[in-house]
């Protein structure tokens, strides 16, 4: 069977460390071009400039989208229009109605619409998540500590508004917390320490609870953090098992127990999943992530930097 014929729009780090060798090694997308404001000829597909001049001139089946969130609404709109099937990188858009907004077009035009939370697809996380709804949520503490300069070089735009500042890497951790807990979490408290001179935070301390969860759950977000980032999620259920997630959420210790590793990798999950739900004719659309953020950027006090 022919291979759906997909293009990336956005072609910077996550493009190129993830989505293009996953594609390459798919047996149902082809990669057929890329979109970047400077992109240049990718491996023998074609390139353009903006997506689009790519939507006049070829026929495509799906994009994804990985360009910063705060033009991604647009171009997610236009692709929904031209009858694409439309996978968006974490977050899905700069704000929640945004997100409505796709949603509305995607179920009118009959297309897939796949907000993509690559974190949520580790092994680990889905093991952490069976286990948490077994035995239930009794408190949760995130660490997500990481050196800005060291990963995220030359990207100004996370200063922007929009750009989410430490949410860029602090909504993986809010991800994996909503698929986690088995009731909503709210956001209760925050704190943002501002870039000194950017719009955005560059630290956030956030308070969450949830319906029948009695011990806090706490989220520490820093990127000016030095030395080896810590990404943990430190989760313990009220049969008093504790749960460390570690590496993001590719490791999971249960107790002290050998840690468990993720498998195959959270990208090829998620080009797997966008394939069923394109033949299956479904959309996949979680905005919860991207709801906690929005709910801290309206309730939160703001030091500055
Ligand atoms: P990046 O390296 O700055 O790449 C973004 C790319 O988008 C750049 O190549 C940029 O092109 C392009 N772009 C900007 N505006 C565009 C437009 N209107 N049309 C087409 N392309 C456009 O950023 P990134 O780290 O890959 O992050 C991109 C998104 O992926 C973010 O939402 C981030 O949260 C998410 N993500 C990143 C990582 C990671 O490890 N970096 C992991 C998972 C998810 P120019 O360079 O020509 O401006």
């Amino acid at each position: 069977m022919a291979r759906l014929r997909i293009a990336i729009i956005g072609l910077g780090k996550i493009a190129r460390d993830q989505h293009l060798p996953v594609i390459a090694s798919s047996t149902v997308f082809e990669l057929v071009a890329v979109v970047s404001p400077k992109a240049t000829v990718e491996s023998g597909v074609r390139a353009f400039r903006d997506h689009q001049e790519m939507l006049r001139q070829i026929e495509l089946d799906a994009v994804a989208i990985c360009t910063p969130p705060a033009v991604r609404h647009m171009i997610a709109r236009d692709c929904l229009e031209r009858g694409l099937h439309v996978l968006l990188e974490k977050p899905p858009a700069a704000s929640i109605g945004e997100v409505a907004d796709l949603e509305a077009l995607s179920r009118r035009n009959g297309r897939s619409l796949f907000t993509t939370w690559h974190a949520q697809f580790n092994d680990s996380v889905l093991e952490a998540a069976r286990l948490v709804a077994d035995q239930g949520l009794e408190a949760m503490r995130i660490d997500w500590l990481e050196d800005v300069e060291k990963w995220h070089p030359g990207q100004q735009w996370i200063w922007e508004p929009g750009g989410f500042g430490v949410f860029d890497a602090g909504i993986n951790a809010l991800s994996i917390a909503t698929a986690i807990s088995p009731a909503k979490l709210l956001l209760r408290q925050a704190r943002f320490s501002m870039h000194p001179t950017g719009q955005e935070p560059i630290a956030a301390n956030l308070a969450l609870a949830a319906a029948g969860v009695k011990g806090p759950i706490d989220v520490i977000l820093d990127w000016r953090h030095k030395g080896e980032e810590r990404w943990t999620i430190d989760i313990r259920t009220r049969a008093h098992t504790r749960l460390l997630l570690s590496d993001g959420g590719g490791t999971l210790r249960i107790d002290d127990q050998p840690p468990i590793r993720s498998g195959q990798g959270e990208y090829h999950a998620i080009y797997d999943k966008f394939a069923r739900l394109i033949k299956e004719g479904h959309s996949l659309i979680d905005g919860e992530p991207l709801r906690l953020v929005a709910d801290a950027f309206l309730l939160a006090r703001r030091d500055q930097g």
